[in-house]
């Protein structure tokens, strides 16, 4: 079959999620709220701690659970999830990560496998807010419950969405946390948000993290420069340079792991404070955080429907009563031979098409030693989504016609 894929313009390169631009004001302008009044105004998060990254702020969480409960020492996360989770866990001494089984064609825990991993030594299950989506928390909750284990809201994806009641995620657990990394929305090319709606807890969290993130005159000064790179280049033709050129090299030496990024180490968790010159920049982001975040939105219920014509394609969606953040589009395909056919014609097109994760947890090779340790219930959903699961960029510099050609070459990878 002849099969072209759609081209992106010449020297174009589409992010594969709907990062927010920076602009020169976001450095010059002086913001009238800081960052942590301005997420308290919006999204609504009260008392924000800032940490240098999404897994910081989760080892930060960690610590803090860890310290009311030191005999407890088992943290369960979804198998289909970024591989800094369980890395962040084996950074808190006395800890290990469990990677339990998602629900059919979503991220959402396996209550049944989960029911079964909790026990007594469970100190914290951490449902995820994938890609934007807004997780049943109340769910894992009632299983975490039962046995007395802390929730812990990993919204690292999903800054801006809202659960029931427009209530933002993140506080319905016990401690919630959000991501600031480069293409995760809003960012500070590395940063995060540590949230909690019980008052106590956020000033145990905040003695730890002042404790655990320490300023640091090295890592302030690299990631100024990264997200001085990051406001220059992130452009559709910057992007060309910054992001495109590698993924097609990786892609060539058929690394797809190091392609998506998911390849770490413990190295790459530095702990130190986010900056102030870094938290202007986004105090003034956030300003224009609702209003992208909204006309994404409307973007994607539009396009969604387009791609959910597709026959036995699914976009993931939002549950009843809940709305959440999209970034991009997780399409489930099929079968592995039609995403993988897609792929084949999209990953290299540079037009924002990509996989969310690699593999599930259990079979990147460095997870391993991480995740071994008890009897591995079998990840049959976590692997068919990784398996099945495409992603789509729901940038703004993604136009309809191009679009239109996406769905095009989806259909005929069917
Ligand atoms: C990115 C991510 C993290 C880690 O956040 P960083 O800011 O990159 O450290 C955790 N969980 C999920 C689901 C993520 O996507």
């Amino acid at each position: 079959m002849d099969r072209m894929p759609p081209k992106a313009r010449v020297g174009r390169e589409l992010p594969p999620t709907a990062g927010l631009p920076l602009t020169w004001s976001d450095y010059l302008h002086k913001p009238g709220l800081s960052f942590a009044e301005g997420l308290t105004q919006w999204p609504g998060l009260p008392d924000p701690i800032m940490t240098c990254s999404g897994t910081a702020a989760l080892v930060v969480a960690l610590k803090t659970l860890h310290q009311r409960h030191p005999n407890r020492n088992a943290v369960i996360a979804p198998a289909y999830n970024c591989p800094l989770v369980p890395l962040a866990t084996c950074l808190v001494s006395g800890l290990r990560a469990i990677a339990c089984d998602t629900v059919a064609g979503g991220s959402d825990l396996d209550l049944q496998q989960l029911d079964s991993l909790c026990d007594e030594r469970t100190l914290a299950v951490i449902p995820t807010h994938l890609g934007g989506r807004v997780a049943d928390v109340r769910a894992a909750q009632a299983v975490a419950e039962r046995y007395g284990a802390f929730v812990i809201e990993d919204a690292a994806q999903a800054l801006g969405a809202f659960a029931e009641e427009d209530q933002t995620v993140g506080l319905r657990g016990d401690v919630g946390f959000f991501s600031l990394a480069a293409g995760k929305g809003l960012t500070t090319y590395e940063g995060g948000i540590l949230v909690s709606r019980d008052p106590q807890l956020r000033v145990e969290l905040a003695a730890v993290a002042r404790k655990t993130l320490r300023p640091d005159l090295g890592w302030t000064l690299r990631r100024n420069l990264e997200l001085l790179g990051y406001g220059l280049l992130y452009t559709p033709s910057g992007l060309r340079l910054a992001y495109g050129r590698n993924l097609r090299k990786h892609l060539d030496a058929g690394d797809e792991a190091t392609a998506v990024g998911d390849v770490f180490t413990l190295a790459d968790i530095p702990l130190h404070s986010l900056d102030a010159l870094r938290l202007r920049v986004a105090a003034n982001g956030l300003f224009r955080l609702p209003s992208f975040l909204e006309e994404g939105r409307w973007r994607a219920m539009r396009r969604r429907g387009q791609l959910a014509e597709l026959p036995g394609v699914l976009v993931i969606g939002d549950r009843p009563g809940t709305n959440g953040a999209w970034p991009f589009f997780m399409v489930l395909m099929p079968g592995k031979g039609q995403r993988d056919r897609a792929l084949h014609t999209l990953w290299r097109s540079g037009n924002g098409v990509s996989k969310l994760f690699a593999h599930a947890l259990p079979d990147y090779p460095f997870m391993a030693p991480i995740l071994a340790g008890h009897d591995s219930p079998g990840y049959p959903n976590a692997r068919d989504l990784a398996d099945r699961l495409l992603t789509v960029s729901n940038t703004h510099w993604l136009d309809n016609a191009t679009f239109t050609l996406i769905v095009q070459a989806l259909r005929s990878s069917l």
